[in-house]
């Protein structure tokens, strides 16, 4: 589903090289982790396939399903099924979270030559949906994000995720933050969304979360590059003794 082959890219405004060669593919059904050091790239990276500004690619490619992401613009890859539950989730004052979630929602149906949900039918899959992830009424009410706490805002990441039903979806460190329960809220709502057509990729520092979502395949980040890719036992391996064994390995 995602192929990403020898990726690099540098920040815009300096010459400042972060990936340095990531190749990657996930298929789809598939959960892949990545894990790695802080600063190794792994946000970057999320950001890239997503679209974000203030990235040039210098070489590679990253293609879903043969299409080729790196020449779209941000909702053109998000009407192709990529999504991106954020690190540090955005606010958007004066946009009511239902009515964003609403609007987002059939867009991404158009998008898949699907039917709008009536008002009822969303109604009812929103609530059913927030009622899963313990999101509650008065929160769907607010404006998106805002005054929402830490947790409350990655679960809303989740909720949005869950309503748009992505094809492929990144979550970038979706459980920092988190406590217990609500890490095992957040893994349940991926694991409700895990599907034959569908793909993620799960960006975490720790194997924690990944006790609740198993992957099938555990990638580790450093300084640019996957620099080794095993199953969940490599996060194990990292719970338990870091990163520098592995590191001292590659080099
Ligand atoms: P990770 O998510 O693995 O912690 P990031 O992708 O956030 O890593 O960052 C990778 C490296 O790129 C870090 O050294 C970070 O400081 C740098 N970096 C990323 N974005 C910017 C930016 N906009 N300006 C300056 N440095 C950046
Ligand atoms: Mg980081
Ligand atoms: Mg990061």
């Amino acid at each position: 589903m995602l192929d990403i082959k020898n990726l690099h890219v540098k920040l815009e405004e300096e010459d400042k090289q972060i990936l340095k060669g990531v190749d990657l593919s996930v298929e789809a059904g598939k959960v892949h982790a990545i894990m790695g050091p802080n600063g190794s790239g792994k946000s970057t990276l999320s950001y890239v396939l997503s679209g974000r500004d203030g990235y040039e690619v210098t070489e590679g490619s990253a293609t879903l399903d043969g299409e080729d992401l790196l020449e779209l613009e941000p909702e053109e890859r998000a009407a192709l099924g990529v999504f991106l539950a954020f690190q540090y989730p955005v606010e958007i004052p004066g946009v009511g979270n239902m009515t964003f979630l609403r609007t987002a929602t059939n867009a991404q149906r158009k998008a898949r030559g699907e039917e709008e949900l009536s008002a009822s039918d969303f109604l009812k899959l929103v609530r059913e949906r927030a009622k899963a992830l313990k999101i509650d009424a008065d929160m769907l009410k607010r404006p998106v994000n805002v005054g929402f706490s830490g947790g409350e805002k990655k679960r809303n990441e989740i909720l949005q995720m869950a309503m748009l039903e992505p094809k492929m979806c990144i979550l970038d460190e979706t459980d920092s933050g988190l406590d217990v329960d609500a890490m095992k809220l957040v893994a349940d709502g991926v694991n409700a969304l895990r599907d034959a057509d569908r793909a993620f990729l799960v960006i975490t520092h720790y194997q924690r979360l990944l006790d609740h979502i198993k992957p099938d395949v555990v990638h580790i980040m450093a300084d640019g590059r996957i620099v080794k890719t095993g199953g969940p036992e490599l996060a194990l391996e990292v719970e338990n003794n870091g990163y520098g064994d592995i590191l001292a390995e590659v080099q």
